[in-house]
C-alpha cells in the first residue's frame, strides 16, 4: 500500500494494485482496475490541459450508472476538482438548478440527457448517444489512452472539498452536501468495518470471506452516497467486482446474480423487497449471493422476516446513513439484527452518537430526542447554504433531523423524522410506529402515515395504504387499536392502487402524497 487513502487520489493509485482484476462490468463490457486507472488518469489530464480545470472547480456528472460515470468521477477528483454527481432522475429545470447552484465548469452527461442540458454549463462532454452541437464526445476527449499515463499534479490536503452530493430532497429542496477528501477517504474503511462486523456477527470467520472475491450488484444510482460510497468506492478499495445495471429491474437482477455469480447486493429496502416478491425468484441459481445489505430508508418490518424465510443464511444488514455522513454511519447485522430487528444497530467505529434535546444537550438512555452524529465521515457543510449549515452543524455535531432513542446496549432506534412527526393535540405520534403496526396486517403491502390539518387538534393522523386484498377502514382501525394507543390510530385512510411515490433513495415522498390526498 503506497498511501493510506486519506484522499481520493491515493485511493485511485492504490486501486491500481488490483491490476487485471475486473472492476466494472456493464452488459458485455468489462473494465479492469488497470484500465479504469488509465482512463481516469487520461480524462483527468484532459480536464486539466484542455478544459483548464483547476483545484476546486466543479465537474458535474449526469448519467445512468454507466462505466463512464465511475471514470468521470475518478477523473474529476484526480484533477483536483469537486465532483458534482447530479440526480439523473431530475427534470431539466431541476438539473438547471443543480448546475447553476454548483457553478459547474464542465458537465459530463449521457446522450439521453445531453440535448436538454446544452448551454447550461460552459463545457459539455457526452457519452452513449448523440453529441449536441457545441459539445464533444467522451471518446473524442479521451483520445489515445497511454499505458504509462500518470495523474496530473495537484496539491490536495484531506480537508479539501471533494464532492457535492445533493440530498434526496425528501423534506425540502435538495441541499448540496460538501464532502471532503477525508470524508471520502475514510468511507471505504468505515464500510469495510461494517462488512466485517456483519460477517463476525453472523458467526462466520472474516478471514474466510476475505479470501473470496466479492462481486457486488449495484442496484441504486451512483449519484446518491449509498451507490457511490457504500458500494462503488468500497469496491474500489477492496478490489472486488462491481456489476452495473442500465436501470433497476428485479428480474434482470436475478439474471445477473446467476450470470455474474454476484456475492453481495447493497441497495435500498425496496430493491430487496422487489427481489423477494419476484415470481421467478426460484427459477434462478442465486446460491452465490451471501450478503444482502440495505439502508438509506426505513426498512419495512416484514422485510427481515421474509429474507430469513425465503433466502436463509444471507447475512442481511440494515445500514443507516445520510448524504451528510458520507453513507454508512450506523448498522445492524447478524444475531444483533435478529434480536433487535427494529433497530438500526450500533455506530460505525468512527462515529459518535448523541441523543439531544432541542438545546443540543444529551438526553438519558431510552429517551427520544434528535439523533446527532460526530466523526470524520461528517461533511464540511452545505454548499451555498450558510443558514442551513449553521442550523445543522452545531458545536461539531451533525443534527440529523431524525428522532431516535438509544438502549442500554447502545443500539439506536429511529422513531421518525422530526419533520414527519404528527402532533395531535399535543401528543406526539411517530409515523414510523403507526406504519410498522399497519405492516403487520397481512393485506397491507405498503403504507405511509401523514398528518392531516385539524382545527381543534392541530393535526390528525391519516394513512395512505396499498392493499393486496380489500379491507375496510373499520377493520384496519380495529386491527391497529390492538397494537397502538387509540390516539395514534388513523382517522382516515386512502387506499391506493398504484405504488406509493418514492425517490431513488427508496423514500416515500410524503410531501407529494400529502398534496395528492389533501390538495395543495
Ligand atoms: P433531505 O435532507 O433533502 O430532505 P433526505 O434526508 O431523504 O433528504 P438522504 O441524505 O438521502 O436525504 O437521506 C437521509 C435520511 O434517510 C436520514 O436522515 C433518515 O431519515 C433516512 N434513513 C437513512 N437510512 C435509514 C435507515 N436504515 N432506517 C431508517 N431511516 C433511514
Ligand atoms: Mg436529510
Amino acid at each position: 500500500w503506497k498511501h493510506a487513502p486519506r484522499d481520493f487520489r491515493a485511493l485511485l493509485e492504490t486501486s491500481r494494485f488490483h491490476g487485471d482484476k475486473v472492476f466494472l462490468t456493464y452488459e458485455d463490457e468489462h473494465i479492469t482496475y488497470e484500465e479504469h486507472f488509465r482512463r481516469a488518469a487520461t480524462l483527468a489530464r484532459r480536464l486539466v490541459d484542455e478544459y483548464g480545470v483547476v483545484k476546486g472547480d466543479r465537474v458535474a456528472i449526469v448519467m445512468r450508472n454507466y462505466p463512464e460515470w465511475v471514470i468521470a468521477f475518478s477523473a474529476a477528483l484526480a484533477a483536483g476538482a469537486i465532483a458534482v454527481p447530479l440526480n439523473a432522475w431530475w427534470t431539466p429545470q431541476e438539473l438547471e438548478y443543480g448546475l447553476s447552484d454548483s457553478g459547474a465548469k464542465v458537465l459530463i452527461a449521457d446522450g439521453e440527457r445531453a440535448a436538454g442540458l446544452a448551454g447550461l454549463a460552459p463545457a459539455l462532454i457526452v457519452t452513449r448517444g448523440e453529441t449536441p452541437a457545441g459539445a464533444r464526445s467522451f471518446a473524442e476527449v479521451m483520445g489515445e489512452v497511454e499505458a504509462d499515463v500518470t495523474l496530473p499534479t495537484v496539491d490536495l490536503s484531506p480537508e479539501d472539498p471533494a464532492t457535492i452530493f445533493y440530498t434526496s430532497g425528501t423534506t425540502g429542496r435538495p441541499k448540496g452536501a460538501l464532502g471532503s477528501h477525508r470524508n471520502l477517504g475514510q468511507s471505504p474503511m468505515t464500510v469495510a468495518y461494517g462488512l466485517y462486523r456483519s460477517v463476525i456477527k453472523a458467526g462466520k470467520d472474516p478471514g474466510e470471506s476475505a479470501g473470496q472475491r466479492r462481486v457486488t450488484l449495484l442496484t441504486v444510482p451512483l449519484f446518491h452516497v449509498t451507490g457511490c460510497f457504500a458500494v462503488m468506492t468500497t469496491t474500489m478499495f477492496t478490489g472486488g467486482g462491481l456489476v452495473l445495471m442500465y436501470k433497476w429491474d428485479p428480474g434482470r437482477a436475478l439474471e445477473l446474480i446467476e450470470r455474474e455469480r454476484i456475492t453481495g447486493l447493497t441497495g435500498v429496502p425496496t430493491n430487496v423487497w422487489q427481489l423477494l416478491s419476484h415470481p421467478d425468484l426460484d427459477k434462478y441459481d442465486i446460491s452465490s449471493l451471501s450478503g444482502l445489505g440495505y439502508g438509506g430508508a426505513p426498512a419495512p418490518p416484514k422485510l427481515l422476516e421474509r429474507i430469513t424465510e425465503q433466502l436463509p443464511n444471507r447475512a442481511p444488514s440494515n445500514g443507516y446513513g445520510m448524504t451528510e455522513t458520507t453513507a454508512l454511519a450506523i448498522s445492524n447485522a447478524g444475531a444483533d439484527y435478529l434480536a433487535k430487528p427494529d433497530s438500526i444497530g450500533l455506530p460505525m467505529a468512527v462515529v459518535e452518537v448523541k441523543i439531544a434535546d432541542p438545546a443540543g444537550d444529551e438526553l438519558p438512555v431510552g429517551t427520544v430526542g434528535e439523533l446527532c452524529l460526530r466523526g470524520p465521515n461528517v461533511i464540511l457543510g452545505y454548499w451555498n447554504r450558510p443558514d442551513a449549515t449553521a442550523e445543522t452543524f452545531v458545536g461539531g455535531w451533525l443534527h440529523t433531523g431524525d428522532l431516535a432513542r438509544v438502549d442500554e446496549e447502545g443500539f439506536v432506534f429511529i422513531v421518525d423524522r422530526a419533520k414527519d412527526m404528527v402532533i395531535r393535540g399535543g401528543e406526539n405520534v411517530y409515523c414510523a410506529e403507526v406504519e410498522a403496526a399497519l405492516f403487520e396486517h397481512p393485506a397491507v403491502e405498503d403504507a405511509a402515515v401523514i398528518g392531516i390539518p385539524h382545527d381543534e387538534l392541530g393535526e390528525e393522523v391519516g394513512a395512505v395504504v396499498r392493499l393486496s386484498s380489500p379491507v375496510t377502514d373499520e377493520e384496519l382501525r380495529a386491527f391497529l387499536r390492538e397494537r397502538i394507543a387509540h390516539f395514534k390510530v388513523p382517522v382516515r385512510f386512502w387506499a391506493r392502487e398504484t405504488e406509493l411515490p418514492r425517490n431513488p433513495g427508496g423514500k416515500i415522498l410524503k410531501t407529494r402524497l400529502r398534496q395528492e390526498v389533501l390538495g395543495p
